[in-house]
């Protein structure tokens, strides 16, 4: 069966749309732009890369997100596949036979392929459970004062569920944090541990979203039974993002049971989300209070010393020298999380390799330049949200409460004033984000801070503070 050129176009944009919002600007058009849609038939949809290092970059980190996405358009979709296109080079030349007789140039529309396709995929037997990253190891992972918590966390879960005693420090570890700041390399780092030292554990990571999937599809085959056995011999269960369960009452409700089933008998679990579980949205209560239990772990928004740490340990693994001047550079300009701070790396090796010298600050000037753009003026209203709620020490959900005592209301004054300051969002925009409320609200609360910094040291300190972290 294949779909209409013009439907997979349209899927591909939605599937691309939704993945942008996700990862933000600047690793979306690195990464995501250059990529087009090859076609979609017998359940696969072949995404063409214009070079082999865009696509080992989409295959290893987004590959996982685009089947998601693309199933969630289609339900058809149970692989895909990232494919190297070669540009037609205009000299008649006939790409086409390239490899496994794989590409055909069906319809003669599609780019010719020289490139085997990398591909993750949904069988009905294999990939229950999500593979894991070879790289995200203990080893790889640069630990620095914002993720020693959870790092000393996870591995002390990893250690004793290695020991031949098997004890359960404490369940569930529940680690959290904001986008590539080093979640899921944390649950792979503890899943390899345990495989490497003590074999016959039962482990299974799997992401909330494959949870959810699993679990309607035995609803639908009438096989949930099948289902819970999976569960029921695990000595350690990880579920990476649950932040995606919320609100899917079905799950929830599955998930719930078989956590408490698997606490009962003492096995550990992990879990990560992007929010503490106080600030889990659509979470029912006794879940909520049930996820807080054991042992929260936060991961902050990284340091310069972190990053500078986690780029010197890159550049070393891949035995690739690059000048203190550029790292130092990459460091204080790539804020927002490793995910991109990888991949500036990754462009500037990717450079080095390609013109055969070093690269000067100069020139990673220059090529990071689009990045360093949007990194500028890429605080989010939910980013300024959450660190100002974790500032006053108050629930996120506050941010958008009605609640009106002081110690939420001024901090939420606070926020709003930021958005104003930081973002490019308009009065009534910053006013919906806030719990729908309504420009003059925002208006009231812009002039009310600017007022307040003024006989207010304490206040005005505060801001400032909150101000500088997030430009940070
Ligand atoms: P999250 O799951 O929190 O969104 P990931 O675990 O996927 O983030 O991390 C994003 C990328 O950054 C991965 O490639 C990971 O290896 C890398 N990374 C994150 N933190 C560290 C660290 N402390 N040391 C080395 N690499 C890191
Ligand atoms: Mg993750």
């Amino acid at each position: 069966m294949d779909t209409s050129a013009s439907a997979c176009e349209n899927e591909w944009a939605r599937v691309l749309g939704r993945l942008k919002a996700e990862v933000g600007e600047a690793a979306y058009r690195s990464w995501l732009r250059p990529m087009s849609v090859a076609r979609v038939d017998d359940g696969e949809a072949v995404i063409a890369a214009p070079t082999r290092f865009l696509r080992d970059w989409v295959a290893t980190h987004y590959a996982d997100r685009l089947l998601a996405l693309w199933r969630a358009e289609n339900q058809l979709v149970n692989s895909v596949s990232i494919t190297v296109a070669v540009a037609p080079r205009g000299n008649g030349l006939d790409h086409s036979g390239a490899v496994n007789g794989e590409s055909k140039n069906r319809g003669g529309s599609s780019p010719p392929f020289a490139e085997p396709a990398v591909s993750l995929e949904i069988s009905d037997d294999k990939a229950q459970f999500s593979a894991l990253d070879q790289r995200f190891t203990f080893e790889n992972f640069v630990v620095g004062k914002p993720n020693e918590l959870a790092h000393a966390a996870a591995r002390r879960v990893a250690e004793a569920c290695a020991n031949s005693v098997h004890t359960v420090p404490f369940n569930p570890l529940f680690l959290y944090g904001g986008v590539g700041l080093g979640k899921t390399h944390l649950m792979h780092a503890v899943a390899w541990h345990v495989r490497r030292h003590a074999y016959d554990r039962k482990v299974i990571y799997l992401s909330a979203e494959k949870f959810m999937y699993q679990f309607i599809r035995a609803l639908r085959f009438k096989s949930t039974m099948d289902f819970k056995e999976q569960f029921r011999s695990v000595d350690l269960l990880m579920i990476d993002d649950v932040q995606f369960i919320s609100g899917k009452d079905s799950t929830q409700e599955e998930f719930f049971h078989t956590f408490n089933a698997l606490v009962d008998q003492n096995r550990q679990i992990v879990i990560s989300a992007d929010k503490s579980p106080s600030d889990l949205e659509g979470l029912e209560e006794r879940m909520r209070s049930r996820l807080g239990w054991g042992l929260v772990a936060d991961l902050h928004p990284t340091t310069y010393e972190l990053r500078l740490g986690i780029l010197q340990s890159k550049a070393e693994q891949g035995g690739i020298r690059i000048s203190q001047k550029v790292m130092e550079f990459l460091a204080h300009k790539i804020t927002s999380n490793v995910r991109e701070l990888e991949g500036a790396l990754n462009r500037i090796i990717a450079d080095m390799q390609l013109i055969g010298r070093e690269v000067t600050l100069e020139t990673a000037q220059e090529l990071l330049r689009d990045l360093l753009r949007s990194c500028e003026r890429r605080v989010t209203i939910d980013e300024i949200q959450r660190r100002v709620a974790e500032h006053f020490n108050i629930r996120l959900s506050e941010m958008t409460s009605e609640r009106r005592a002081r110690a939420v209301a001024r901090p939420r004054q606070i926020a709003m004033y930021l958005a104003k300051q930081l973002t490019t969002r308009s009065l009534p925009e910053i006013g919906r984000k806030f719990g729908g409320r309504d420009h003059t609200t925002v208006m009231h609360a812009v002039r009310k801070i600017e007022e307040l910094t003024l006989s207010d040291r304490a206040l005005a300190e505060d801001v400032e503070l909150l101000h500088r972290m997030l430009q940070a």
